[in-house]
């Protein structure tokens, strides 16, 4: 079957490769779709470390083929996630607390284990979340990853109805916060990058205000939207070191700041202004498998419409330049279902 690899010259080639025998608790999947990440970026890039050898793919969609022995979660048929939260211990402190993306033993899709680029994928049974039948099943894709990185980000934020939300980053992830901020927690969402593009894109999802951090200012809009007061919460998406300050300054005193994007850089912290104004800053990482549940019922119900673009395998190394170059307004999704 076709799998795509990160290889050690920081790229991805697409190789046939064979699967070993399902062990206990594990069943076999037929990858539908798969969502490109910015993380399969990372990855390749070897930005968290290099993983030459492993098939990428965190953002998957397909149909349960076989099942191994002790499965009862799922059964052939079914059509459920591969996502980056691949498995984890389910005893530690954090497993047993609803914090189960942080235990010290987690596995991921597309990084530590094998992803769901690929034509086939092994998944662990009780981790695979199950996609509701009227979501299209190219659209949930973006859920699994993007999708619910972003409900749990704005769940993180603690904003509550009517209050003004600030959105960092109109990405693939960006686009999505922006919708369920909005429809999901009724948000005032303002949406901040550098594209008016992706801005453009924002205000047709409902964006309450845009702003291009390049030739506005984004703290002056901020107390423009809020009666001079500031943001009540921002999540940042974006891909560098500008929009992480600027998500601090931006907000009023007491606000939560959600980091959820991963440029490998430092950000800044005026002490003072963290410590006299109250700022939370706190680090969201994807969400668990009942996030997912939540995220996904959530556009089953169409209040988050993923815009996704439909491309062969064999697209990879341009897609992921064209997210390089930041030329991807939402998703580019391999469809392995030709
Ligand atoms: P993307 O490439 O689709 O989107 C990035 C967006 O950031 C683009 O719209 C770009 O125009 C914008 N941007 C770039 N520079 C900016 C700036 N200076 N100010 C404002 N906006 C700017 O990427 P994505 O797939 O949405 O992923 C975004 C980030 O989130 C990546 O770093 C990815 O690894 C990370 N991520 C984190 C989690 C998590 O669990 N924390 C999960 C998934 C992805
Ligand atoms: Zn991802
Ligand atoms: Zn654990």
């Amino acid at each position: 079957m076709k799998a795509a690899v990160v290889t050690s010259d920081k790229s991805v080639k697409v190789e046939d490769k064979q699967l070993r025998a399902l062990e206990y608790g594990e069943a076999l999947v037929k990858t539908e779709y798969c969502g490109v990440c910015h993380t399969d970026l990372h990855v390749k890039n070897a930005d968290f470390g290099d993983v030459t050898g492993v098939v990428l793919g965190h953002e998957g969609v397909g149909k349960v083929i076989e099942i191994g022995e002790g499965v009862e979660s799922l059964k052939v048929g079914d059509r459920v996630s591969i996502a980056w939260m691949y498995e984890s211990c389910g005893h530690c402190e954090y497993c047993t607390t609803g914090r189960e993306t942080l235990c010290r033993d987690v596995k991921n899709a597309g990084y530590t284990v094998d992803g769901a680029m690929a034509e086939e994928v092994i998944v662990k049974a009780d981790y695979a979340v199950k996609v509701p039948d009227n979501l299209d099943p190219a659209a949930a894709s973006s859920v699994t990853c993007a999708g619910v990185t972003t409900y749990k980000a704005v769940k993180e934020s603690q904003i509550r109805p009517g209050q003004w939300i600030g959105v960092f980053g109109i990405g693939g992830l960006g686009n999505l916060a922006v919708q369920y901020a909005k429809n999901v927690f009724g948000a005032k969402v303002v949406a901040f990058d550098i594209s008016d593009e992706k801005l453009a894109f924002a205000k047709e999802l409902g964006a309450d205000a845009t702003v291009n951090s390049l030739n506005e200012d984004p703290v002056e809009k901020a107390k423009e939207l809020t009666g001079g007061k500031g943001l009540d919460a921002t999540v940042i998406t974006a891909v560098a070191k500008t929009p992480f300050n600027q998500a601090i300054d931006v907000v009023k005193a007491g606000a939560r700041v959600v980091a959820v994007g991963l440029p490998v850089d430092k950000m800044d912290l005026n002490i003072p202004r963290l410590v006299l104004d109250g700022i939370q800053v706190v680090g969201s990482l994807v969400g668990t498998r009942q996030d997912l549940q939540e995220a996904f019922q959530f556009a089953a119900e169409g209040k988050v419409v993923p815009k996704v673009a439909l491309r062969p395998i064999e697209d990879i190394n341009d897609i992921l330049e064209e997210m390089e170059e930041g030329k991807i307004t939402g998703r580019m999704v391999i469809d392995f279902t030709k």
